[in-house]
């Protein structure tokens, strides 16, 4: 089944709002299994509208549309909907009743554009809206499903949640699907699938998909597959990541979208242990996605962002003589500024990061993206050169995950995974 997303509103096409709604719904119609083919924003204009519809008709068997339904002029999704469908608008009397508990409710005064909200298509099942006064309205044509829903993102959401996503899978007669994410670093995608190689040949000889999902420095896998009830489609998958499991177990790091931050912050809380930064090139980067989790104060202590020779002596206790000897960039300042930001924070686990980042400053032996990054425990410091691209941004995001699947391996007392 071809699925498509057609989202209308002014706003959406001159850059004021962005289309959150698209992405939402994309990936949560990925989560059932239905493939999205096509995704369009569209001006809040009658013939775009039609044109759009007659184009989706063509290509799609569900066409999810948000935008429009507002009580004012500029929404005409509603009314473009019933001409499309040659249908007319009756009053719905438990949706106009709702209307006027919604705003009796706020106390405020209702208008006539809001009573007119409760007038819906003759020939679509409405959708209610617990969170706002916009019906929803689910059209059905010679097997083709056509859902409108409000732009609002959390009404839309809602809506999706309760009601949307329950009726198409009765409608279109689901089989059961089920879902696994296994959360890697360290490999490139090319190496990884070179690694699993056999075990994927096998499960999709068996039936079950896997998609590979890279971002900088971490590669989601995604397990999927279907079975006649839901029990035995989450078993099935659950088996075969178990397979997959002890051939790749040193980059595994977690499960279904969990963040490496997070997984640190477990173990750290586990081991009622802390930690602290010593940023060069990443300035702050580490700090910064470190306490995006929520927490996060309870096993980190602090960042000393050492930019300078001179800040990297001062505040971190480094040898001048090894900067000017070997540079900043190098495994002897590396291990000076682990050792220095565990001893200034007294914390278990020191993260030290040391690099250059680009575009400029590349030397023949420390080409751009030579970064070197250490932690510093109780039973010494280990270090390692990484080598990433020329890229600035994405050299301090691959730094960070370095650092912090470095920082794992070290916690869970696993150096030789390094
Ligand atoms: P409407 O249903 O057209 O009255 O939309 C109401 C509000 O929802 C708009 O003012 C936008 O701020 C927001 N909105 C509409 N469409 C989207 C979208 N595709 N993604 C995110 N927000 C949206
Ligand atoms: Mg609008």
């Amino acid at each position: 089944m071809q699925a498509e997303i057609i989202t209308i509103g002014d706003e959406l096409l001159i850059g004021q709002t962005v289309d959150t709604n698209s992405a939402w719904i994309g990936s949560e119609l990925a989560k059932q299994g239905i493939k999205v083919q096509q995704i369009t924003s569209i001006t809040d204009q009658r013939e775009h509208i039609l044109s759009t519809l007659k184009q989706a008709e063509s290509r799609s068997q569900l066409i999810l549309i948000t935008g429009g339904l507002g009580p004012t002029k500029d929404d005409i999704t509603k009314a473009t909907l019933c001409e499309y469908f040659n249908t007319t608008l009756s009053l719905n009397p438990e949706v106009l009743s709702e209307i006027e508990k919604y705003f009796y409710e706020r106390n405020i005064d209702i208008s006539q554009m809001n009573r007119d909200q409760a007038l819906l298509p003759v020939d679509a099942k409405v959708i209610r809206n617990w969170q706002g006064t916009a019906s929803g309205m689910w059209f059905e044509k010679e097997g083709r499903v056509f859902v409108s829903m409000p732009g609002v993102p959390y009404e839309m959401k809602a809506m999706m949640e309760e009601s949307v996503l329950p009726m198409v899978r009765h409608y279109f007669n689901f089989i059961p699907r089920a879902f696994k994410t296994i959360m890697t670093v360290d490999l490139p995608e090319s190496v990884l699938a070179e690694m699993i190689e056999d075990w994927e040949k096998k499960l999709r000889s068996e039936g079950f998909g896997l998609a590979y999902l890279p971002s900088p420095g971490i590669v989601k896998l995604r397990v999927t597959g279907q079975s006649e009830n839901q029990k035995d489609a989450t078993e099935n998958v659950y088996k075969k990541v178990k397979e997959v499991q002890p051939i790749i177990e040193r980059y595994i790091f977690g499960y279904d979208g969990i963040s490496i931050q997070e997984v640190i912050g477990e173990l750290l809380l586990e081991r009622n242990a802390t930690v602290s930064t010593a940023e060069s090139c990443t300035s702050g980067y580490l700090a910064s996605q470190i306490t995006l989790v929520p927490g996060s104060s309870r096993y980190y202590l602090g960042s000393v962002i050492a930019y300078s020779y001179e800040s990297k002596t001062a505040e971190l206790n480094v040898d001048p003589d090894l900067l000017i000897k070997y540079g900043a960039v190098s495994e002897k300042v590396i291990i000076e500024m682990a050792k220095g930001i565990r001893e200034k924070f007294g914390t278990d686990y020191g993260v030290a990061t040391s690099g250059i980042a680009g575009p400029g400053g590349g030397t023949p032996d420390k080409p751009v993206g030579t970064v070197w990054i250490a932690i510093s425990s109780e039973s010494g410091v280990v270090s390692k050169r990484h080598y990433f691209g020329n890229d600035r941004k994405l050299n301090i995001q691959r730094t960070a995950i370095a650092a912090f699947s470095m920082l794992r391996k070290v916690i869970i007392d696993r150096e030789d995974w390094l």
